[in-house]
Protein backbone atom coordinates (compact mmCIF):
# COMPACT_ATOMS: atom_id res chain seq x y z
CA UNK A 1 0.00 0.00 0.00
CA UNK A 2 1.40 3.55 -0.51
CA UNK A 3 -0.61 5.58 1.77
CA UNK A 4 1.51 6.59 3.68
CA UNK A 5 1.71 10.73 4.67
CA UNK A 6 4.22 11.46 2.09
CA UNK A 7 2.83 10.29 -0.45
CA UNK A 8 -0.49 11.63 1.23
CA UNK A 9 1.37 14.99 0.90
CA UNK A 10 2.93 15.05 -2.15
CA UNK A 11 -0.10 14.72 -3.97
CA UNK A 12 -1.14 17.71 -1.78
CA UNK A 13 1.88 19.74 -2.71
CA UNK A 14 1.46 19.26 -6.50
CA UNK A 15 -1.75 20.46 -6.04
CA UNK A 16 -0.45 23.63 -4.34
CA UNK A 17 0.92 24.42 -7.39
CA UNK A 18 -1.90 24.72 -8.84
CA UNK A 19 -3.99 25.84 -6.34
CA UNK A 20 -1.12 28.77 -5.51
CA UNK A 21 -1.30 28.42 -1.90
CA UNK A 22 0.00 31.55 -0.52
CA UNK A 23 0.43 32.91 -3.61
CA UNK A 24 -2.75 33.65 -4.37
CA UNK A 25 -5.11 35.49 -1.89
CA UNK A 26 -9.00 35.03 -0.48
CA UNK A 27 -9.96 37.70 -2.55
CA UNK A 28 -8.70 36.64 -6.32
CA UNK A 29 -9.47 33.23 -5.44
CA UNK A 30 -12.48 34.29 -4.75
CA UNK A 31 -12.77 35.69 -8.19
CA UNK A 32 -12.27 32.42 -9.98
CA UNK A 33 -15.32 31.02 -9.07
CA UNK A 34 -18.63 32.35 -10.86
CA UNK A 35 -20.80 33.70 -8.03
CA UNK A 36 -23.77 31.77 -7.75
CA UNK A 37 -26.95 32.91 -6.23
CA UNK A 38 -26.56 32.27 -2.36
CA UNK A 39 -27.50 28.62 -1.60
CA UNK A 40 -29.76 29.56 1.07
CA UNK A 41 -28.51 27.99 4.30
CA UNK A 42 -31.16 29.01 6.87
CA UNK A 43 -30.57 32.31 8.90
CA UNK A 44 -30.70 30.21 12.44
CA UNK A 45 -28.20 27.87 10.89
CA UNK A 46 -26.11 31.01 9.35
CA UNK A 47 -26.05 32.29 12.78
CA UNK A 48 -25.20 28.94 14.24
CA UNK A 49 -21.95 28.49 12.38
CA UNK A 50 -20.70 32.12 13.32
CA UNK A 51 -21.00 31.14 16.85
CA UNK A 52 -19.42 28.14 16.42
CA UNK A 53 -16.59 30.28 14.89
CA UNK A 54 -16.59 32.97 17.56
CA UNK A 55 -16.73 30.05 20.25
CA UNK A 56 -13.83 28.66 18.91
CA UNK A 57 -11.80 31.45 18.44
CA UNK A 58 -12.10 32.69 21.89
CA UNK A 59 -11.36 29.05 23.26
CA UNK A 60 -8.21 27.82 24.91
CA UNK A 61 -9.45 24.15 24.97
CA UNK A 62 -7.94 22.45 22.49
CA UNK A 63 -4.10 23.99 23.68
CA UNK A 64 -4.59 23.03 27.16
CA UNK A 65 -5.64 19.11 25.80
CA UNK A 66 -2.32 19.10 23.49
CA UNK A 67 -0.60 20.70 26.65
CA UNK A 68 -1.64 17.17 28.34
CA UNK A 69 -0.94 15.24 24.90
CA UNK A 70 2.57 16.15 24.43
CA UNK A 71 4.18 17.67 27.62
CA UNK A 72 2.20 14.80 30.18
CA UNK A 73 1.74 12.06 28.24
CA UNK A 74 4.53 12.69 25.45
CA UNK A 75 5.50 11.16 21.98
CA UNK A 76 3.08 8.11 21.14
CA UNK A 77 4.86 5.67 18.60
CA UNK A 78 2.52 3.22 17.86
CA UNK A 79 2.65 0.14 20.57
CA UNK A 80 3.85 2.64 22.93
CA UNK A 81 2.97 2.98 26.65
CA UNK A 82 2.31 6.93 26.32
CA UNK A 83 0.20 5.66 22.83
CA UNK A 84 -1.99 3.33 25.17
CA UNK A 85 -1.98 6.25 28.08
CA UNK A 86 -2.68 8.71 24.88
CA UNK A 87 -5.75 6.43 23.68
CA UNK A 88 -7.29 6.31 27.64
CA UNK A 89 -7.11 10.07 27.52
CA UNK A 90 -8.94 11.11 24.77
CA UNK A 91 -11.49 8.55 25.35
CA UNK A 92 -11.90 9.88 28.76
CA UNK A 93 -12.27 13.43 28.01
CA UNK A 94 -14.64 13.02 25.36
CA UNK A 95 -17.02 11.04 27.61
CA UNK A 96 -16.35 13.54 29.84
CA UNK A 97 -17.89 15.51 27.08
CA UNK A 98 -20.93 13.49 26.69
CA UNK A 99 -20.27 11.52 23.82
CA UNK A 100 -20.26 8.02 23.11
CA UNK A 101 -17.24 6.50 22.55
CA UNK A 102 -15.86 3.12 21.40
CA UNK A 103 -12.30 2.06 21.10
CA UNK A 104 -12.27 0.28 18.18
CA UNK A 105 -9.37 -2.43 18.59
CA UNK A 106 -6.26 -1.96 15.46
CA UNK A 107 -3.12 -4.52 15.35
CA UNK A 108 -0.09 -2.34 14.39
CA UNK A 109 3.50 -2.38 13.46
CA UNK A 110 5.68 -2.31 17.02
CA UNK A 111 9.01 -0.81 16.04
CA UNK A 112 11.28 0.37 18.95
CA UNK A 113 14.74 2.78 18.59
CA UNK A 114 17.76 1.39 19.89
CA UNK A 115 21.19 2.99 20.48
CA UNK A 116 21.88 5.11 17.06
CA UNK A 117 25.09 6.54 16.57
CA UNK A 118 27.92 7.21 13.55
CA UNK A 119 31.31 8.32 12.95
CA UNK A 120 33.45 8.96 10.33
CA UNK A 121 36.88 7.21 11.16
CA UNK A 122 38.46 7.83 7.83
CA UNK A 123 38.76 10.65 5.98
CA UNK A 124 40.98 13.20 3.67
CA UNK A 125 42.38 15.19 5.93
CA UNK A 126 41.72 13.81 9.35
CA UNK A 127 43.85 14.59 12.16
CA UNK A 128 45.86 11.37 13.60
CA UNK A 129 43.04 9.44 16.34
CA UNK A 130 40.05 11.58 15.66
CA UNK A 131 37.09 10.89 14.53
CA UNK A 132 34.16 13.24 12.94
CA UNK A 133 30.39 12.95 15.06
CA UNK A 134 27.69 12.21 12.37
CA UNK A 135 23.91 13.14 14.00
CA UNK A 136 21.76 10.64 12.37
CA UNK A 137 18.28 9.07 13.39
CA UNK A 138 16.93 5.47 12.38
CA UNK A 139 14.41 5.65 10.20
CA UNK A 140 11.20 3.75 11.53
CA UNK A 141 11.15 0.72 10.94
CA UNK A 142 14.99 -0.31 10.04
CA UNK A 143 16.39 -3.57 11.03
CA UNK A 144 19.72 -3.37 13.45
CA UNK A 145 23.35 -3.06 13.01
CA UNK A 146 25.11 -5.80 14.69
CA UNK A 147 25.34 -4.67 18.40
CA UNK A 148 28.88 -3.48 17.75
CA UNK A 149 28.22 -1.73 14.60
CA UNK A 150 29.80 -1.60 11.26
CA UNK A 151 32.23 -0.01 9.80
CA UNK A 152 32.24 0.58 5.60
CA UNK A 153 33.41 3.26 2.57
CA UNK A 154 30.71 5.75 2.15
CA UNK A 155 29.96 6.81 -1.55
CA UNK A 156 27.19 9.85 -1.67
CA UNK A 157 24.76 10.13 -4.17
CA UNK A 158 22.32 13.05 -5.15
CA UNK A 159 19.76 11.10 -6.47
CA UNK A 160 18.79 7.54 -7.84
CA UNK A 161 20.02 7.91 -11.34
CA UNK A 162 23.80 8.47 -9.46
CA UNK A 163 22.90 5.55 -7.73
CA UNK A 164 22.44 3.36 -10.42
CA UNK A 165 25.29 4.81 -12.42
CA UNK A 166 28.09 3.61 -9.83
CA UNK A 167 26.43 -0.39 -10.34
CA UNK A 168 26.82 -3.00 -7.99
CA UNK A 169 30.46 -3.40 -8.55
CA UNK A 170 31.09 0.57 -6.81
CA UNK A 171 28.04 -0.05 -3.89
CA UNK A 172 28.76 -3.35 -3.22
CA UNK A 173 29.66 -3.58 0.66
CA UNK A 174 29.68 0.22 0.94
CA UNK A 175 27.18 2.59 3.03
CA UNK A 176 24.95 4.45 0.63
CA UNK A 177 24.28 8.21 0.87
CA UNK A 178 21.39 9.57 -0.72
CA UNK A 179 21.85 13.53 -0.56
CA UNK A 180 19.29 14.69 -1.79
CA UNK A 181 18.37 18.20 -0.82
CA UNK A 182 14.89 19.69 0.77
CA UNK A 183 13.63 22.29 -1.71
CA UNK A 184 13.90 25.55 1.55
CA UNK A 185 12.86 28.28 -1.14
CA UNK A 186 10.29 25.84 -2.35
CA UNK A 187 8.46 25.55 0.95
CA UNK A 188 9.61 29.90 1.85
CA UNK A 189 7.16 30.33 -0.71
CA UNK A 190 4.17 28.45 -0.09
CA UNK A 191 4.68 24.83 -1.60
CA UNK A 192 6.55 23.19 1.52
CA UNK A 193 4.61 19.99 0.52
CA UNK A 194 6.24 20.28 -2.87
CA UNK A 195 9.62 20.17 -1.43
CA UNK A 196 9.02 17.33 0.90
CA UNK A 197 7.39 14.98 -1.71
CA UNK A 198 10.27 15.60 -3.84
CA UNK A 199 12.56 15.05 -0.78
CA UNK A 200 11.13 12.01 0.75
CA UNK A 201 11.15 9.53 -2.19
CA UNK A 202 15.13 8.35 -0.70
CA UNK A 203 13.77 7.92 2.89
CA UNK A 204 10.61 5.78 1.62
CA UNK A 205 12.56 3.34 -1.40
CA UNK A 206 16.30 4.52 -1.13
CA UNK A 207 17.06 1.83 1.50
CA UNK A 208 16.06 -1.05 -0.86
CA UNK A 209 17.49 0.59 -4.22
CA UNK A 210 20.92 0.69 -1.79
CA UNK A 211 20.43 -3.37 -0.69
CA UNK A 212 19.46 -4.28 -4.54
CA UNK A 213 23.42 -3.12 -5.57
CA UNK A 214 24.85 -4.83 -2.00
CA UNK A 215 25.17 -1.64 0.07
CA UNK A 216 25.24 -2.52 3.72
CA UNK A 217 23.44 0.43 5.10
CA UNK A 218 21.68 3.48 3.70
CA UNK A 219 21.26 6.84 4.79
CA UNK A 220 19.50 9.93 3.48
CA UNK A 221 19.68 13.62 4.10
CA UNK A 222 16.68 14.74 6.42
CA UNK A 223 13.72 15.51 4.33
CA UNK A 224 13.07 18.98 5.51
CA UNK A 225 14.04 22.11 6.98
CA UNK A 226 18.16 22.17 7.45
CA UNK A 227 19.14 25.12 10.22
CA UNK A 228 19.54 23.38 12.97
CA UNK A 229 21.57 19.78 12.50
CA UNK A 230 18.22 17.97 13.24
CA UNK A 231 18.01 14.86 11.70
CA UNK A 232 13.92 14.00 10.78
CA UNK A 233 13.05 10.49 10.97
CA UNK A 234 10.17 9.23 9.44
CA UNK A 235 9.21 5.37 8.01
CA UNK A 236 10.67 3.21 5.51
CA UNK A 237 9.37 0.48 2.90
CA UNK A 238 11.64 -2.23 2.50
CA UNK A 239 11.07 -3.65 -1.15
CA UNK A 240 10.20 -7.58 -0.63
CA UNK A 241 12.86 -7.90 -3.28
CA UNK A 242 15.68 -6.55 -2.08
CA UNK A 243 17.79 -7.25 1.53
CA UNK A 244 16.64 -5.60 4.47
CA UNK A 245 19.78 -3.18 5.20
CA UNK A 246 20.15 -0.72 8.12
CA UNK A 247 18.68 2.89 7.60
CA UNK A 248 18.88 6.09 8.96
CA UNK A 249 18.19 9.91 8.27
CA UNK A 250 21.57 12.29 9.25
CA UNK A 251 21.02 15.80 9.20
CA UNK A 252 21.26 17.96 6.22
CA UNK A 253 24.62 19.46 8.05
CA UNK A 254 26.12 16.09 8.06
CA UNK A 255 24.95 15.27 4.90
CA UNK A 256 26.93 18.17 2.96
CA UNK A 257 29.75 17.11 5.34
CA UNK A 258 30.31 13.35 3.99
CA UNK A 259 29.62 14.25 0.50
CA UNK A 260 32.20 17.19 0.92
CA UNK A 261 34.75 14.60 2.12
CA UNK A 262 34.03 12.07 -0.22
CA UNK A 263 34.73 14.34 -3.32
CA UNK A 264 38.42 14.58 -1.88
CA UNK A 265 38.70 10.69 -1.11
CA UNK A 266 37.86 7.87 0.57
CA UNK A 267 35.47 7.90 3.32
CA UNK A 268 34.67 5.52 6.48
CA UNK A 269 31.73 5.65 8.74
CA UNK A 270 30.99 3.33 12.10
CA UNK A 271 27.64 2.80 12.42
CA UNK A 272 25.24 1.56 15.05
CA UNK A 273 22.24 1.35 15.12
CA UNK A 274 20.30 -1.09 17.34
CA UNK A 275 16.46 -0.56 16.79
CA UNK A 276 13.73 -4.00 17.27
CA UNK A 277 10.82 -4.84 15.93
CA UNK A 278 8.62 -6.67 18.11
CA UNK A 279 5.28 -8.36 17.39
CA UNK A 280 2.42 -6.20 16.25
CA UNK A 281 0.59 -5.02 19.35
CA UNK A 282 -2.90 -4.29 19.66
CA UNK A 283 -4.06 -0.78 20.05
CA UNK A 284 -6.92 1.50 19.18
CA UNK A 285 -8.88 4.34 17.00
CA UNK A 286 -10.92 6.25 18.93
CA UNK A 287 -14.18 6.98 18.03
CA UNK A 288 -16.67 9.27 19.62
CA UNK A 289 -20.07 10.24 18.53
CA UNK A 290 -21.65 13.43 19.37
CA UNK A 291 -25.75 11.80 17.85
CA UNK A 292 -27.33 13.88 15.50
CA UNK A 293 -31.19 15.15 16.26
CA UNK A 294 -32.72 14.20 12.51
CA UNK A 295 -30.28 11.53 10.80
CA UNK A 296 -28.07 10.05 13.79
CA UNK A 297 -27.55 7.32 11.12
CA UNK A 298 -25.55 9.85 9.19
CA UNK A 299 -22.25 10.61 9.79
CA UNK A 300 -19.34 13.72 9.48
CA UNK A 301 -16.07 12.05 10.82
CA UNK A 302 -13.67 15.00 12.20
CA UNK A 303 -10.42 13.60 13.00
CA UNK A 304 -6.49 13.57 13.74
CA UNK A 305 -4.19 11.23 14.47
CA UNK A 306 -3.14 10.44 17.55
CA UNK A 307 -0.08 8.12 16.94
CA UNK A 308 3.46 10.38 17.15
CA UNK A 309 7.17 9.99 16.02
CA UNK A 310 9.19 9.15 19.03
CA UNK A 311 11.48 11.79 18.63
CA UNK A 312 9.63 15.01 19.71
CA UNK A 313 6.50 14.89 21.56
CA UNK A 314 3.86 14.85 18.64
CA UNK A 315 2.48 18.73 18.89
CA UNK A 316 2.58 19.50 14.93
CA UNK A 317 2.01 16.54 13.90
CA UNK A 318 -0.47 15.43 14.72
CA UNK A 319 -1.34 16.21 18.19
CA UNK A 320 -2.98 19.43 16.79
CA UNK A 321 -5.18 17.63 14.39
CA UNK A 322 -6.41 15.11 17.98
CA UNK A 323 -7.57 18.26 19.67
CA UNK A 324 -9.19 20.28 17.02
CA UNK A 325 -11.39 17.40 16.54
CA UNK A 326 -11.84 17.01 20.06
CA UNK A 327 -13.04 20.97 20.17
CA UNK A 328 -15.47 20.34 18.10
CA UNK A 329 -16.84 18.36 19.85
CA UNK A 330 -16.25 20.54 23.04
CA UNK A 331 -17.95 23.42 21.40
CA UNK A 332 -20.77 21.92 20.45
CA UNK A 333 -21.86 20.53 24.07
CA UNK A 334 -20.85 24.43 25.53
CA UNK A 335 -23.17 26.39 23.12
CA UNK A 336 -25.60 23.74 23.49
CA UNK A 337 -26.17 22.90 20.04
CA UNK A 338 -27.00 19.19 18.34
CA UNK A 339 -25.95 18.31 14.67
CA UNK A 340 -28.68 17.16 12.44
CA UNK A 341 -26.26 14.48 11.67
CA UNK A 342 -24.04 12.44 14.24
CA UNK A 343 -20.25 14.42 14.70
CA UNK A 344 -17.71 11.48 15.11
CA UNK A 345 -14.56 12.40 16.44
CA UNK A 346 -11.60 10.19 15.69
CA UNK A 347 -8.07 9.99 17.13
CA UNK A 348 -6.69 7.55 14.62
CA UNK A 349 -3.75 5.60 15.57
CA UNK A 350 -0.70 4.28 13.35
CA UNK A 351 -0.87 7.16 10.49
CA UNK A 352 3.12 7.65 11.07
CA UNK A 353 4.61 3.87 10.04
CA UNK A 354 1.29 1.97 8.53
CA UNK A 355 -1.85 3.75 8.24
CA UNK A 356 -3.56 0.76 10.05
CA UNK A 357 -6.04 2.53 11.87
CA UNK A 358 -7.43 4.39 8.86
CA UNK A 359 -7.77 1.08 6.57
CA UNK A 360 -9.46 -0.83 9.50
CA UNK A 361 -11.52 1.36 9.80
CA UNK A 362 -13.06 1.57 6.10
CA UNK A 363 -12.55 -1.73 6.48
CA UNK A 364 -14.68 -2.45 9.78
CA UNK A 365 -17.15 -0.21 8.59
CA UNK A 366 -17.04 -1.19 5.18
CA UNK A 367 -21.17 -2.03 5.04
CA UNK A 368 -22.19 1.42 6.55
CA UNK A 369 -19.57 3.80 4.56
CA UNK A 370 -22.97 4.71 2.38
CA UNK A 371 -23.93 6.77 5.56
CA UNK A 372 -20.63 8.16 5.67
CA UNK A 373 -21.82 11.98 4.47
CA UNK A 374 -18.03 13.20 4.97
CA UNK A 375 -14.37 13.15 6.47
CA UNK A 376 -12.62 15.89 7.80
CA UNK A 377 -8.71 15.25 8.90
CA UNK A 378 -6.16 17.94 10.23
CA UNK A 379 -2.66 16.54 9.55
CA UNK A 380 -0.28 19.46 8.39
CA UNK A 381 -0.14 21.34 11.82
CA UNK A 382 -1.58 23.84 13.47
CA UNK A 383 -0.59 26.89 10.81
CA UNK A 384 -2.89 29.92 10.04
CA UNK A 385 -5.45 28.54 7.90
CA UNK A 386 -6.31 29.71 4.84
CA UNK A 387 -10.01 27.72 3.71
CA UNK A 388 -10.39 24.13 3.12
CA UNK A 389 -9.57 21.27 0.89
CA UNK A 390 -12.23 18.89 -0.36
CA UNK A 391 -11.28 15.55 -2.18
CA UNK A 392 -14.81 14.28 -4.57
CA UNK A 393 -17.00 16.35 -6.41
CA UNK A 394 -15.99 19.69 -7.80
CA UNK A 395 -19.90 20.62 -7.09
CA UNK A 396 -18.87 20.41 -3.13
CA UNK A 397 -17.40 23.90 -3.24
CA UNK A 398 -20.54 25.91 -4.44
CA UNK A 399 -22.87 23.84 -1.73
CA UNK A 400 -20.22 25.04 1.22
CA UNK A 401 -20.30 28.61 -0.81
CA UNK A 402 -21.88 30.23 2.30
CA UNK A 403 -19.17 28.77 4.72
CA UNK A 404 -16.60 30.14 2.83
CA UNK A 405 -18.44 33.17 2.98
CA UNK A 406 -18.64 33.42 7.02
CA UNK A 407 -14.55 32.15 6.92
CA UNK A 408 -13.98 34.89 5.10
CA UNK A 409 -13.98 36.84 8.10
CA UNK A 410 -10.96 34.84 9.52
CA UNK A 411 -8.95 34.61 6.15
CA UNK A 412 -9.76 31.04 5.61
CA UNK A 413 -12.02 31.97 2.95
CA UNK A 414 -10.17 29.63 0.01
CA UNK A 415 -11.32 26.31 -0.83
CA UNK A 416 -9.90 24.30 -3.53
CA UNK A 417 -10.42 20.49 -4.79
CA UNK A 418 -7.24 17.86 -4.23
CA UNK A 419 -6.61 14.37 -4.84
CA UNK A 420 -6.43 13.45 -1.03
CA UNK A 421 -6.90 15.39 2.11
CA UNK A 422 -5.48 12.92 4.54
CA UNK A 423 -3.96 9.51 4.94
CA UNK A 424 -6.24 8.34 7.57
CA UNK A 425 -9.80 9.29 5.58
CA UNK A 426 -8.06 8.51 2.05
CA UNK A 427 -9.74 4.81 1.91
CA UNK A 428 -13.00 6.61 2.81
CA UNK A 429 -12.53 9.16 -0.14
CA UNK A 430 -11.85 5.98 -2.22
CA UNK A 431 -15.06 4.58 -1.13
CA UNK A 432 -16.62 8.10 -2.49
CA UNK A 433 -16.84 9.39 1.19
CA UNK A 434 -15.98 13.41 0.23
CA UNK A 435 -13.50 14.00 1.81
CA UNK A 436 -11.82 17.52 3.67
CA UNK A 437 -9.22 18.86 5.40
CA UNK A 438 -7.93 22.79 6.31
CA UNK A 439 -5.30 24.35 4.14
CA UNK A 440 -2.90 25.16 6.57
CA UNK A 441 -0.05 27.74 6.66
CA UNK A 442 2.44 24.97 6.48
CA UNK A 443 5.85 27.04 5.24
CA UNK A 444 8.02 26.13 8.48
CA UNK A 445 6.49 22.82 9.21
CA UNK A 446 9.23 20.77 7.62
CA UNK A 447 11.39 22.51 9.50
CA UNK A 448 10.41 20.50 12.87
CA UNK A 449 8.70 17.56 11.35
CA UNK A 450 9.43 13.90 12.50
CA UNK A 451 12.13 15.75 14.44
CA UNK A 452 12.66 16.15 18.51
CA UNK A 453 11.95 20.05 17.84
CA UNK A 454 8.16 18.96 17.30
CA UNK A 455 7.23 20.30 20.47
CA UNK A 456 4.29 22.25 22.01
CA UNK A 457 5.85 25.77 21.44
CA UNK A 458 5.78 24.99 17.96
CA UNK A 459 1.93 25.55 17.63
CA UNK A 460 0.59 29.37 18.03
CA UNK A 461 -2.44 29.20 20.56
CA UNK A 462 -4.25 31.98 18.10
CA UNK A 463 -3.78 29.69 15.27
CA UNK A 464 -4.67 26.89 16.43
CA UNK A 465 -7.86 28.88 17.29
CA UNK A 466 -8.12 29.44 13.72
CA UNK A 467 -7.97 26.14 13.06
CA UNK A 468 -10.38 24.56 15.77
CA UNK A 469 -12.71 27.53 14.33
CA UNK A 470 -12.71 26.40 10.64
CA UNK A 471 -12.72 22.66 11.46
CA UNK A 472 -15.48 23.22 13.80
CA UNK A 473 -17.51 25.35 11.47
CA UNK A 474 -16.97 22.96 8.71
CA UNK A 475 -18.10 20.15 10.66
CA UNK A 476 -21.52 22.06 11.69
CA UNK A 477 -22.48 23.03 8.55
CA UNK A 478 -21.88 19.15 6.76
CA UNK A 479 -23.64 17.94 9.59
CA UNK A 480 -26.82 20.52 9.40
CA UNK A 481 -26.68 21.48 5.85
CA UNK A 482 -29.79 20.92 3.66
CA UNK A 483 -28.24 19.40 1.30
CA UNK A 484 -26.87 16.37 0.54
CA UNK A 485 -23.37 15.59 -1.18
CA UNK A 486 -22.89 14.58 -4.66
CA UNK A 487 -20.60 11.70 -4.63
ZN1 LIG B 1 0.91 13.33 10.59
Amino acid sequence: MKKYSEVTRATLAVILITGGLLNQNPASAQLSRPQAPPLGYAPQLVSEIKQVQQAALTSDYAYRQLAHLTENIGPRLSGSPQAQTAVEYVAAELRKLGLEVKLEKVMVPHWVRGEETGALTNFPGMAPNTTQKIVLTALGGSVATPAEGLTAEVVAVNNFDELQALGRERVAGKIVLFNAKFDQQLADNGFPGQAYGQAVAYRGVGPSAAARLGAVAALNRSAGGADYRLPHTGALRYADDAPKIPAAAVAAEDAELIAHLASEGPVRMHLVLTPQTLADAPSYNVVADLKGSEHPEQIVIVSGHLDSWDLGRGAIDDGAGVVIAMQTAQLLKQLRLRPKRTIRIVAWMNEENGARGGRAYAEDHKADLVNHFAAIESDLGAGHPLGFNAEGKPELLSLLQPLSTILQSQGAGVTRMVEETGTDVAPLGEAGVPTFSPIQDARTYFNYHHTAADTLDKVNPKELQENCALVAALAYTLANMPQTLPR
